[in-house]
């Protein structure tokens, strides 16, 4: 029996691990598909305190997991594919062994939504890139695309004007999703250019430049043109990595993990940090400070549980 169980390996999961395991919980740490989460696809993070220099994301999360597990968190490669959450102990499976628990923290992130189009694979990090946050600065005095109409995607590209010479707002149809407020900022906006009932056919480049070009489509006319482009932002919107739990835990219409203030989940035991339950801020460093919060939150319920034995 485990006091806690952390799902997800990304900052959320690895920082919660490193606040468990400080608190002498033992934690395991289960990483899911991808350890290191988004980051372990991102190149240089320049956002994270305290590393002025920047620091490459897959060394980040490296060095995370190594604080955790110098306090003696548990790390274990893996996909947990079922769980049992309506029961207590807790009680989930990782490659056919069943374990249980007194208390889950879930941070298993979300993925962002691609194109699927040739070449988003190939020149992704280089290029290609899923955060204008993140990736924004290294585009000074370039021509980029922002594909989407949502607010993600006219929010990206208004900031990333702050570095772009030209951004194009690559939307499939004449209207956008986005609220009227940033539309409005958008379209003020000089350096910002709107393509209408367009998609990315293709996204061209070379192994020394990365990006070069997208190749486009107008939908309505069939017309294409290869736009020259030294970056693609892609910001049609993410996917919380939270099937597994459909049916026992609260989520949103959208599939996010329902938390209150305090990363409680609807069920008792259970916690939720990072991106499987934030779809605003996204980022390393927030779903850091949740993954604290909720290890905290988890060393306190756990604590209750000891005095009341709960439950009966
Ligand atoms: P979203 O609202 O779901 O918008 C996704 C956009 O991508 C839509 O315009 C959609 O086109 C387009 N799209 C989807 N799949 C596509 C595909 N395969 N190819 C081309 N285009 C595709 O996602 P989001 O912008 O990431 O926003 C998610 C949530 O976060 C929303 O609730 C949003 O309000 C919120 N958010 C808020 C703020 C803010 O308030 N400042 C900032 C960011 C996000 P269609 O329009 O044709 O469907």
């Amino acid at each position: 029996m485990r006091e806690v169980v952390i799902l997800g390996a990304g900052p959320a999961g690895l920082t919660a691990a490193i606040y468990a395991a400080r608190a002498n919980l033992a934690p395991i740490v289960i990483t899911g598909p991808l350890f290191g989460g988004q980051l372990a696809l991102t190149t240089e993070v320049e956002n994270f305190p305290g590393f002025p220099d920047g620091i490459l994301g897959p060394e980040l999360m490296e060095l995370m997991k190594q604080q955790a597990e110098r306090f003696g968190a548990e790390v274990r490669i893996g996909e947990v594919t079922e769980v049992a959450l309506t029961r207590y102990p807790l009680r989930m499976t990782l490659n056919g062994e069943i374990i249980e628990a007194k208390s889950l923290i879930i941070a298993t992130g979300a993925s962002p939504r691609l194109l699927d189009v040739p070449g988003e694979h190939e020149f992704f990090g280089k290029g290609v890139s899923t955060c204008a946050t993140c990736d924004g600065f290294f585009y000074r005095g370039k021509n980029v695309v922002v594909v989407g109409g949502g607010d993600s995607a006219v929010e990206e590209g208004t900031f990333l004007t702050r570095y772009a010479s030209k951004v194009y707002l690559v939307h499939r149809r004449d209207r956008l999703r986005a609220s009227q407020v940033l539309q409005d900022r958008a379209m003020k906006n000089d350096k910002v250019a709107f393509i209408w009932d367009t998609v990315v056919d293709e996204i061209l480049g070379d192994e020394d430049k990365g990006v070069t070009a997208t190749r486009l489509r107008n939908v309505k006319t069939g017309a294409e043109e290869a736009l020259p482009v030294d970056g693609v932002f892609i910001a049609i919107g993410h996917v919380p990595n939270t099937k597994l739990f459909e049916g026992q835990l609260k989520l949103d219409e959208q599939g996010y993990i329902v938390t209150d203030s305090r990363m409680h989940t609807n069920l008792k035991g259970v916690f939720a940090c990072g991106d499987c339950q934030d779809y605003i801020y996204r980022q390393a460093i927030t779903a850091a400070g949740t993954g604290c919060m909720a290890a905290m939150e988890a060393e306190k319920f756990l604590a209750e549980v000891e005095e009341r034995a709960y439950p009966a």
